[in-house]
């Protein structure tokens, strides 16, 4: 893999990140080395709001898929 030599919003190469990713065990951690949690979290098509634990519907085709965080599923499990 060829690597440019940019520096990334801390400070530190892309290569120096990849190799920290490398060796993360933890979703904590891999926020700790991107800076922000955009890399853990999804975005939740009900509510609108990012959360770390969604489940994704698709349909047959696995064309559309629509995202929804485990709050917005409880939420409608009561209402039914
Ligand atoms: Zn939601």
């Amino acid at each position: 893999m060829k690597w440019y030599p940019q520096k990334l919003a801390a400070g530190e190469s892309a290569e120096t990140i990849y190799n920290l990713l490398l060796f993360a065990r933890t979703p904590k951690k891999v926020d700790e080395i991107i800076g922000n949690e955009s890399w853990t979290q999804e975005f939740c098509q009900e509510c609108r709001n990012y959360s770390k634990d969604v489940l994704e519907f698709t349909d047959e085709d696995n064309k559309h898929i629509y995202t929804v965080c485990i709050s917005c599923i409880k939420k409608s499990l009561i209402n039914l």
